[in-house]
């Protein structure tokens, strides 16, 4: 079943977001708000009037998403001109959800079709931004990597930190990109101890 189709009803923001991560992944493509109204500001109306409230877990009572590389948002001009602003490129995909009822998240549309852009990789499904090296977490890598650990023992350990999305590869290039910077060119023994840990690396039988 796909993860997300008009008419379904979501409990919660939570659970919706699970099937919006999902729906990126299958379909190579990430989902960006476009507008939203909030709960917290609809129960505020709601109380005043003296209406039932919403479940604050919807978070939104209206929300509507465009395709991450289907364009460039509105410019926000100051100003005279501001009737010339102009959408880029417009990629048709749409993803809009209403609160219908108190507890309910309800797919109002979903336009799938893309259009004026390619669609992401297999390898890049995992956002770039998602797999560089957390600050917090360089600290203890540098350390790892200068006592020669290989990049395929150093990833379950970045699992648990902030860097968890990080591949034995990224790992891999942060540690060449960090020896080219730190000395400009390394020692022979350097050269061949690094060349080991790329054999074992290869072939852990090695
Ligand atoms: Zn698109």
């Amino acid at each position: 079943m796909a993860p997300i189709q008009v008419g379904q009803v979501f409990k919660s923001f939570e659970e919706f977001e699970e099937a919006r991560k999902q729906y990126e992944m299958l379909n190579h493509m990430k989902w960006v708000t476009k507008s939203s109204s909030s709960i917290s500001q609809e129960n505020k109306i709601r109380a005043a009037d003296g209406r039932p409230l919403m479940n604050p877990n919807l978070k939104h009572k209206n929300i509507k998403f465009i395709c991450k590389f289907g364009g460039v948002a509105r410019k926000k001009s100051k100003g005279l001109r501001t009737h010339l602003s102009t959408w880029k490129i417009e990629c048709p995909a749409m993803l809009h959800l209403v609160a219908h009822t108190t507890d309910g998240l309800t797919v109002e549309a979903l336009h799938e079709t893309h259009a004026g852009h390619g669609l992401m990789e297999e390898e890049t499904d995992v956002m770039p931004e998602n797999r560089k090296l957390h600050p917090d977490d360089q600290s203890q890598l540098n350390a790892l990597l200068d006592g020669k650990v290989k990049p395929s023992l150093i990833k379950p350990l970045l699992a648990d930190m902030k860097s968890g999305a990080m591949n034995a590869r990224d790992i891999a290039n942060y540690r060449a990109k960090r020896q080219k910077e730190n000395r400009g060119g390394r020692t022979e023994d350097e050269m061949l101890q690094d060349t080991l840990v790329d054999i074992q690396e290869a072939d852990p039988s090695a």
